[in-house]
């Protein structure tokens, strides 16, 4: 069986449904509108979709990408493109199944029509104002509406002129002729044409009546020959109106719609209006800002495709809707980088280090190794110089007692080669130190220090001769609160001033400039950094922090 482990109320009704027949092949669909870019929930949706169609591919399953363009308006074909490229990004594919929902305008039209010619459809003349107020609520039950009982002849006529463009915008609806007493107010009758003088991106101006959401969906589904039609849990109670639809319609299959939970993400806003708010007032870059949500702006941040496909899974597909904890995201992102990043040496804000007792143009060629079972993630050798560069971190004057790096007296090692003994340090008139002198031991690359000197750990550096300078942009959460969407005063008063710095002057190991964008790695002991899909160059490297080593809000929350 295809689906191993991942085991989920989907999976197993699809597994039952392929032994009790009601498909032989499961067919889904991921159906976006096209009016923003793809976020993380987005995400959960796609690898639930496309998984399925690779689960089963052996028996030809496939998933459809299917625009969902029925609201009249400017095609963004920016919008579409992106999508694309990220469903690809992701390691998904709709092969030759490529639909737009606007392509069927004729199609959704005839259905209507055919409602109508079974007496469960009419045209509604009333304002909007009034049809809301005849819906009644829970508790009291809708009026009906006066257009009710107009004829099947006239209904048709009145659909016609509807088309012809006799009425001007909000004039007239159809609307489903289902139970204004029901305990589903979405059955209360509800509009399933309206009219619009908008441009279509598609069909320009030759319609100007559109199919509504929830009548238009089923139909797609059907059209496409849909076996399994998975949404969001906000539509449960869509469904019966759904399954309306599909009973009274000529439709050429039986789609069945099943809902399950979104992923919401702490410290995130996810819908898209919010998403466009924040790019079109400027709060960041763009929707690929590597601090958004999206999928782009996930990628430039550096999380491998495979770290939130691993996410998306782990979180599962439940009907309990709950608020994952964004840790866990960064948590599978530290784990693929962990496996697969190759380790380099930079230094953030680097401060002169120099080896007093070695001649001026002395080089030596060490060997940097990394954990013996990933050799591949980046032994290698490295020219250590007289003068290098280490983080100002790294040494202190009065250390506090358990300080494993440099000060005064102290012995530590250069990564990769000799220990040091730290014998004076430069500092300027405000007491800033700006350079640091050692002297290195001999004898002590690969092994300790002779007896009676202790080495107390590593530190990394960069050659100050052979180092590049480096952009290093550290990112870090968009918002400070837990929940931005529930902040009183709007979701952007909890945006995090801090969630970018950047550093200009970070000196990075020489093959670091020559680097491919997008390049992945450790930068050691500081945490996984990505060369700029847009921004670097050999000349101008520039590093995004994807995340850190370890978790640090959570050491900070304690
Ligand atoms: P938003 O609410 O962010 O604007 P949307 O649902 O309007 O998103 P669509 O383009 O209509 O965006 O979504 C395409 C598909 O992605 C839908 O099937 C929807 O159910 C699914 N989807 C959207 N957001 C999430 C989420 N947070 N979790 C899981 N699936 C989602
Ligand atoms: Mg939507």
């Amino acid at each position: 069986m295809a689906t191993e482990e991942k085991k989920d109320f989907i999976r197993e009704m699809i597994v039952e449904d392929l032994e009790k027949g009601y498909c032989k092949v499961p067919i889904t669909r991921f159906p976006p509108e096209p009016n923003g870019y793809l976020h993380i929930g987005h995400a959960k949706a796609i690898c639930l979709d496309f998984g399925l169609a690779k689960e089963y591919a052996h028996l030809g399953a496939v998933c459809h990408l299917r625009f969902d363009d029925t609201n009249p308006c400017k095609e963004d074909i920016e919008f579409v493109n992106s999508i694309q490229e990220d469903i690809h990004w992701l390691g998904f594919d709709w092969g030759e199944h490529l639909y737009w929902a606007s392509n069927i305008f004729d199609f959704y039209y005839d259905c209507a029509v055919a409602l109508i010619k079974k007496g469960l459809a009419y045209v509604d003349f009333q304002d909007r104002e009034t049809m809301r107020q005849q819906r009644g609520n829970l508790v009291t039950p809708g009026i009906e509406s006066p257009y009710r009982h107009t004829t099947v002849e006239e209904n048709l006529a009145y659909f016609e002129a509807m088309k012809r463009g006799d009425y001007a915008e909000g004039a007239a609806v159809l609307r489903a002729k289902i139970d204004m007493a029901s305990s589903n107010m979405n059955m209360r009758d509800p509009v399933i044409y309206r009219i619009s003088y908008d441009h279509h991106h598609n069909t320009g101006n030759s319609w100007c009546i559109y199919p509504m959401y929830d009548f238009a969906h089923p139909l797609e589904d059907a059209y496409e020959h849909i076996t399994h039609s998975l949404c969001t849990l906000e539509f449960e109670n869509h469904r019966p109106l759904y399954e309306w639809v599909i009973d009274n319609c000529p439709v050429p299959a039986r789609p069945k719609q099943r809902e399950f939970s979104r992923l919401n993400i702490t410290y995130t806003v996810m819908s898209k209006r919010k998403l466009r708010q924040m790019v079109e007032e400027g709060h960041v870059a763009g929707w690929d800002d590597p601090r958004m949500p999206t999928i782009c702006g996930m990628r430039r941040r550096g999380y491998p495709a495979k770290a939130i496909v691993n996410f998306c899974e782990g979180v599962g597909i439940t009907k309990f809707n709950g608020n994952t904890d964004v840790a866990r995201l960064e948590n599978a992102v530290r784990n693929e980088l962990n496996a697969t990043a190759e380790r380099r040496m930079a230094v953030l804000n680097p401060l002169k280090l120099i080896l007093t007792n070695v001649p001026e143009d002395f080089e030596e060629e060490v060997e940097v190794l990394i954990n013996p079972e990933q050799p591949e993630l980046g032994n290698r050798s490295l020219t250590l110089t007289r003068e290098v560069w280490i983080e100002q971190d790294d040494f202190m004057v009065e250390p506090p007692k358990k300080y494993k790096r440099l000060s005064p007296g102290a012995c530590v090692r250069l990564r990769g080669g000799y220990c040091m003994i730290c014998t004076g340090y430069t500092a300027d008139a405000d007491g800033k130190v700006t350079e640091v002198q050692a002297e290195i031991i001999p004898g002590t690359v690969g092994t300790n220090p002779p007896e009676g000197i202790k080495c107390k750990g590593a530190i990394h550096w960069v050659s100050a001769r052979y180092g590049v300078q480096a952009e290093v942009r550290l990112y870090d959460r968009l918002f400070k609160d837990e929940a931005p969407d529930a902040n009183e005063e709007g979701f952007l008063a909890s945006l995090n001033a801090d969630s970018l710095t950047v550093l200009k002057n970070a000196m990075v190991e020489p093959a670091l400039a020559a680097a491919p964008a997008e390049f992945l790695c450790q930068f050691e002991r500081i945490g996984y950094f990505v060369a700029d899909r847009y921004d670097h160059s050999t000349e101008h490297p520039v590093f995004n922090r994807s995340v850190g080593l370890r978790d640090s809000w959570a050491k900070m929350n304690k």
